[in-house]
């Protein structure tokens, strides 16, 4: 796929940590830039239960839950416990912080 040159304005104090740690780590703020937009624009999530990878565009939600049900065993967060539903929320209100959106 053809690469594109992206123009973006963020935060001094943001950037320096970015690529201090990028370096570290040897990748490119490129690279995870895209993959952030990539899932920013079809978001793909993995199962609770079984591990499959989905696109969550195209996942049918539990009215129950309010979460994705996996295409291939039909799990939603309806089968989590307690512990399971606790974990599940904040890590998706990781993502939500990270992408300034619940449709994430
Ligand atoms: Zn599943
Ligand atoms: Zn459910």
């Amino acid at each position: 796929m053809s690469k594109k040159k992206l123009t973006l304005t963020i935060s001094g104090n943001v950037l320096a940590r970015a690529k201090e740690k990028a370096k570290n780590l040897g990748l490119s703020l490129s690279r995870i830039v895209e993959n952030a937009l990539d899932y920013f624009s079809e978001p793909k999530v993995y199962c609770f239960s079984c591990g499959f990878r989905f696109s969550a565009g195209e996942a049918d939600i539990c009215p129950r839950c309010g979460w994705y049900k996996c295409p291939s065993c039909g799990a939603c967060a309806c089968v989590l416990g307690e512990e399971g539903v606790r974990v599940a929320f904040y890590m998706r209100k990781t993502l939500m912080e990270i992408f300034s959106s619940s449709d994430v």
